[in-house]
């Protein structure tokens, strides 16, 4: 075997599960087609759920470092600080979870010097042109400089966004809805009278800094080059410009479509590779990161020796995740399309987030903090839940948050010091503290237990950390 686990792709959400494999004792190599880093600035952000995911690895403050820019830069571009549902801009941040300002790039260069000291191997200029997998193992024939090169392993995830090679190769079924918008956009330098940034009878122009676009309902014939950008400008706005040029061009649909399982023997899919949808909301890749943290630590747990029905857990828990992702962004473009009865629609969205109680669902709607997964036994409270990133008191007063004890992706067990005794293993780390009941924690942040007996504590250990 060339290694435990191949990626497929050195993106965002192929770099973090190969660290997180690696992290979990696995050996991990990322194949990427590309022989330099992508430099487009996608994303400019990531959810609560990915940035405390990424602060209980020890990547905190570089997320904080970075996040300043990066906010004004959105407030720069959209007019505000607030977050937008549809571009309604009324969601108020919320203080105990909030997300990070980051340009994808800088993501990914964090998080590749992440995974390489971990000792992850990324293979550049790889590119995966086929696919084999039997009940024993996976190859894969990588298209490189020197020529072809075959790679076997235990397990294959293809980490290789919404085009995905893996997923088509391996014969996943990625059913969906078709696009209803297209939006076309880029660094755009004009000559000339510009349009107000708004709604048109065509559709959406937007700008801000030198950041412009049109969102429009899809048709295929919209060249992205400066002369197509400013007939889509004219058709959407009325008003002739002038594109002088035009960089960073960017060309995006709504489609909205997701693998029918994430996993297909040795073969598994994760971040855009799984699921496409609409980047309304910014919600992509956060929702890919929060994968590869639910995958990662299960296929190092597996490559232990733990049963690999383990990784049925992944789609069980993570398919419902997209799938509300998918139905948040559907409802965003219904709102987003031109219109007079789409206006009188957003009008009455808008005023109701003015209601706190609203603001708040629509906030959790994007950042999934809500959500609960469905665990293979009872779930009350916390349990089946991403924890926040609270803080523990231990006997002697010292204050610690809960990340800076998940950073070698261990289970943990929080005990008062009284129940230390009755609950002891040595499954996990245990972790006393005054302040908390008993609860168990997951490498990935979601919370697998909590104040029961030890009999339904014994129940969360088997399933989640096995004994070897
Ligand atoms: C304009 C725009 C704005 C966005 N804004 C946000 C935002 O603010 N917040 C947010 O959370 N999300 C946002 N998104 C979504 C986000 O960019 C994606 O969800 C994210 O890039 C997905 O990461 P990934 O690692 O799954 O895939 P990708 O980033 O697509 O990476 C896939 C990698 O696989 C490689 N690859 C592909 N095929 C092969 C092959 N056959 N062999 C080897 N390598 C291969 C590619 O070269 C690439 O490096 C936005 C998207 C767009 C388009």
């Amino acid at each position: 075997m060339d290694a435990d686990v191949i990626v497929v792709g050195a993106g965002p959400v192929g770099l973090l599960l190969a660290a997180e494999v690696r992290l979990g004792g696995g050996r991990a190599v990322v194949l990427e087609r590309l022989a330099e880093p992508a430099p487009e600035r996608k994303a400019r952000g990531i959810g609560a759920l990915a940035t405390e995911a990424l602060w209980r690895r020890g990547l905190g403050p570089q997320l904080e470092a970075a996040d300043p820019e990066g906010a004004r830069d959105f407030a720069r571009d959209h007019g505000t600080e607030l977050g937008h549902f549809a571009d309604i801009h009324k969601l108020v941040p919320d203080p105990l979870r909030r997300g990070t300002k980051i340009w994808q790039p800088d993501l990914e260069r964090l998080l590749t010097a992440h995974a390489e000291a971990l000792g992850v191997r990324i293979l550049r200029g790889h590119e995966v042109v086929a696919v084999e997998a039997d009940a024993d193992q996976v190859t894969v024939v990588a298209k490189t400089f020197e020529g072809e090169q075959r790679l076997c392993a235990d397990y294959l995830v293809g980490c290789d966004g919404g085009r995905s090679t893996v997923r088509k190769l391996a014969g996943f079924g990625f059913p969906g809805t078709p696009a209803l918008l297209r939006t076309i956009a880029g660094e755009v330098r004009f000559g000339g009278a510009v349009p107000e940034s708004g709604r048109y009878a065509g559709g959406t122009f937007q700008r801000g800094g030198s950041l412009a676009g049109v969102t429009e309902p899809a048709r295929e014939d919209v060249p992205v080059t400066a002369a197509g950008l400013a007939t889509a400008i004219r058709r959407v706005t009325g008003t002739d410009v002038v594109v002088e040029d035009l960089r960073e061009p960017r060309d995006f649909t709504d489609q909205a479509r997701q693998a029918d399982t994430y996993r297909r023997g040795r073969v598994l899919l994760a971040g855009d590779a799984a699921h496409v949808h609409s980047p309304s909301g910014g919600q992509g890749l956060n929702l890919g990161l929060v994968d590869a943290m639910n995958l990662g630590w299960k296929l190092a747990a597996v490559l232990r020796g733990a049963a690999p029905a383990l990784l049925d857990t992944y789609t069980r828990e993570r398919h419902p995740a997209a799938e509300a992702v998918l139905r948040n962004t559907r409802a965003q473009s219904a709102l987003l399309a031109p219109g007079p009865h789409v206006d009188a629609l957003r009008d009455i969205v808008g005023e109701l987030m003015d209601i706190p109680a609203v603001n708040r669902y629509f906030g959790e709607l994007l950042s999934g903090v809500d959500q609960r997964y469905e665990l293979p036994y009872p779930t009350t409270g916390p349990v089946g839940r991403h924890s926040p990133d609270v803080e523990l008191v231990d006997e002697h007063g010292v204050r610690t948050r809960l990340h800076e004890h998940l950073r070698t992706g261990r289970g943990l067990l929080v005990v008062t010091p009284e129940q230390r005794v009755n609950y002891a293993t040595d499954r996990v780390r245990i972790l006393t503290a005054t302040n908390t009941g008993p609860w168990l924690v997951r490498p990935d942040g979601v919370v697998a237990w909590a104040e029961g007996d030890r009999q339904s504590l014994e129940v969360a250990l088997d399933t989640w950390f096995p004994a070897g």
